[in-house]
């Protein structure tokens, strides 16, 4: 099978090269398919698997939510495919009926980037898939990106009928789907998101009320005449937006600190400069891992396929083929080359 191991941790940004064993990653292309399953194990054959920016700080040796991935192990990622071998012990067995889990079945786990992985039944859940629902939804607007929309909205900043709510982020996998919950929910949305392509598809496409692009020279501007003041700030990207952010809030505005990609390259990124405005308007900003909200995940998941299935929701995917494509499409998160989520079919399923 092929398989991409970690061999070295990159000091800021991941190299491209895969082949040579120098760069962050390798692939490699024949590396033996562990068949030997244990009590609880099952073997799934991985069809698609997520690129996620959190994959950066995975990388690195220091404190975290997440243990770092070790050197030499295979790269940490969320994938779907088909469960094709399950231990025969009563326990497992029994576990896979209370699942509702056959070999043959659709399922999602943390995979990672391979072929074939070896998993705990525990951690592997059943995915419905449909004309409507392909399996690569679950790593995106119905997985871990949509739980993250979802409870940052609703949770974290609590969003309420008729408010302001900013996301930025906004064309990509969480953000996305961030826009059109707050939609949903009867906020007034301003996406920002990088370029006038991007924008005009949250406008247009996705509903949003104002779609600004950061690129743009006018950008600040923009925002203070759009935006005015905001309730609530769904944050993808920390730094220099989030800091401008900061002095158009309103009392008792609420930001809900998803992410920071424009950071996660920087070994030293700069502090906010703005963030007094947090005491003048009696405002909160909280930072939160989508992962704390496991017990939960339930009343997101029926919500988010009723939107979805409703066509409340719209998907959007940027597809890559072939494992050899996951670094570099990586990598393309941090340009942006992505509208909706990036996934990668490494499976011929
Ligand atoms: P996206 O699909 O949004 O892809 C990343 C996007 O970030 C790019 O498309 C690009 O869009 C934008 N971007 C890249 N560099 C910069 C920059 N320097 N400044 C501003 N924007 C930039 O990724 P996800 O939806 O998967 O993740 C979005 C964020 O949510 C990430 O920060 C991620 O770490 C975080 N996250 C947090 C979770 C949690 O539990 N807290 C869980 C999941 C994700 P553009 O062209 O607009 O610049």
């Amino acid at each position: 099978q092929s398989r991409i191991v970690l061999v070295n941790r990159p000091k800021a940004a991941i190299s491209p090269d895969i082949s040579s064993g120098k760069g962050t990653f390798l692939l490699e292309k024949s590396a033996p398919v562990d068949k030997e399953l244990g009590k609880g194990e099952c073997l799934i054959r991985t069809e698609w698997v997520s690129l996620d920016p959190a994959m950066r700080g995975w990388l690195n040796a220091t404190r975290s939510y997440i243990a770092p991935v070790e050197i030499n192990a295979v790269m940490r990622a969320g994938g779907v495919g088909r469960l094709v071998a399950l231990a025969t012990d009563a326990e497992t067995t029994a576990l896979a009926q209370k699942k509702g889990l056959q070999v043959g079945d659709w399922v999602s786990t943390l995979t990672g980037w391979q072929e074939y992985a070896k998993v705990g039944l525990k951690e592997v859940q059943k995915i419905q898939v449909s004309d409507k629902i392909s399996p690569s939804y679950y790593l995106g607007a119905l997985g871990m990106p949509g739980q993250t929309a979802y409870w940052g909205l609703t949770d974290v900043c609590d969003i309420k009928s008729g408010e302001t709510v900013v996301v930025t982020g906004a064309a990509g996998a969480v953000g996305s789907v961030a826009c059109q919950i707050a939609k949903i929910k009867g906020c007034r949305v301003i996406a920002v998101a990088g370029g006038a392509d991007k924008c005009r598809w949250l406008k247009e496409e996705l509903g949003v009320d104002a779609a600004l692009d950061y690129k743009s020279k006018d950008f600040k501007k923009e925002f203070r005449e759009t935006v005015g003041y905001f309730d609530a700030m769904f944050d993808n990207v920390g730094g220099e937006i989030l800091d401008f952010a900061l002095t158009r809030m309103k009392k008792f505005a609420r930001i809900a600190l998803c992410g920071a990609i424009s950071a996660y390259n920087d070994p030293a990124p700069r502090g906010l400069q703005a963030y007094l405005n947090l005491i003048s308007q009696c405002a909160k900003i909280q930072g939160f891992i989508v992962f704390d909200y496991a017990k939960r995940y339930k009343e997101a998941d029926a919500e988010l396929a009723s939107f979805v299935n409703s066509g409340q929701l719209k998907i959007r995917e940027h597809r890559l083929t072939g494992i050899e494509n996951c670094v570099e499409g990586l990598l393309g998160l941090f340009e942006g080359v992505n509208t909706g989520k990036i996934v990668v079919k490494i499976g011929s399923g």
